[in-house]
């Protein structure tokens, strides 16, 4: 944090920042203040179409900072979707039926010129996520696994996201692992977000009156129905390779548990600790990782969406 404050001083800005998260039902914004704290947060639900879009961001960063907005010397957007971090061009919102949008320079415009950076969701909630489990201290690789509607991973190395050449760092969701498995929209087969995504285990476990299916299907599981007990075996194999291939591709210092499955909460920990267990039963490499001790659960009272928008670059 002390290196945008250091940039805000040579803008002559007094270094507040605004973080806004467009999700599909709602828009949070926060305010964070030059001592890295969140001051103010407000949110708005969600409108579809680039001009509503438009529209409710840049009322929102102007309510959010209320008499503070002349102080604002940055605003980060999260957003789902295909996102140039570069350029701040959104694409493929299908949630919010935006085909294209030149997200981050329209809402600059809106707001007299402030920079405005655009990162997608799942980058954003890793470095939301990182910010309030390490505090200041961001060194080393942090590894986040978003198991929402999709399946990603941010990773961050001494608190900077890696992009990658294309923008694709992270997108295990889409390693085909089991050419028996399932078909994938993507036009793969077997790919790892279809069995352990938010939205696969919804599919493979479907609940009713939308009761989220990952606690039920481990409560299910552990009152001995076998139906559960396969299911489950699937999804924690799943989610075993998906830490695997992050963990042993960047060998990050925590592997941290987001997205919407995270809110299972220690039930989740508990079946993704058996699976490691498992495998390191039987492989003395793998048990010297020790990737249990690396893992932990995103924070679910926090907006990490917000907050790691704003601090995302
Ligand atoms: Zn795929």
């Amino acid at each position: 944090m002390t290196d945008i404050a250091a940039t805000d001083a040579v803008a002559g800005r007094a270094g507040y920042l605004v973080g806004v998260d467009i999700g599909g039902t709602k828009i949070e914004a926060v305010l964070i203040g030059p001592d890295g704290r969140v001051v103010a947060s407000r949110r708005v639900p969600a409108r579809r179409g680039g001009d509503n879009v438009l529209d409710d961001v840049a009322s929102l960063v102007r309510g959010v900072a209320g008499d503070r907005f002349a102080d604002v010397a940055h605003v980060g957007i999260g957003t789902p979707g295909r996102v140039d971090a570069a350029t701040g061009r959104i694409a493929n919102v299908v949630n919010l039926d935006i085909d294209e949008l030149d997200l981050g320079s329209l809402v600059s415009g809106r707001l007299g010129g402030i920079p405005v950076h655009v990162d997608n969701d799942v980058n954003a909630a890793a470095v939301g996520a990182a910010r309030v489990l390490c505090g200041d201290d961001l060194s080393g690789t942090v590894a986040f696994l978003n198991f929402g509607t999709g399946l990603a991973a941010g990773v961050l190395v001494d608190g900077v996201l890696q992009h990658g050449y294309s923008g694709a760092a992270g997108e295990v969701g889409h390693v085909p692992v089991d050419p028996n498995r399932f078909d994938c929209p993507c036009g793969q087969r077997g790919c790892l977000e279809t069995v352990c995504s938010g939205a696969s285990v919804a599919r493979l476990w479907p609940t009713a009156d939308g009761r989220p299916p990952m606690p039920d299907l481990i409560a299910a599981t552990r009152r001995g129905d076998g139906e559960a007990r396969r299911v489950l075996a699937m999804v924690t194999h799943a989610i075993g390779d998906t830490l695997q291939i992050v963990a042993q591709s960047v060998d990050p210092r925590l592997i941290v548990i987001g997205g919407g499955m995270a809110k299972t909460g220690g039930p989740l920990l508990e079946v993704i600790l058996d699976e490691l267990h498992a495998r390191e039963s039987a492989c003395p490499f793998l048990k010297g990782l020790d990737l249990g001790a690396r893992l932990r659960l995103a924070p679910v009272d926090a907006p990490v969406g917000a907050i790691g928008a704003a601090w995302a670059s």
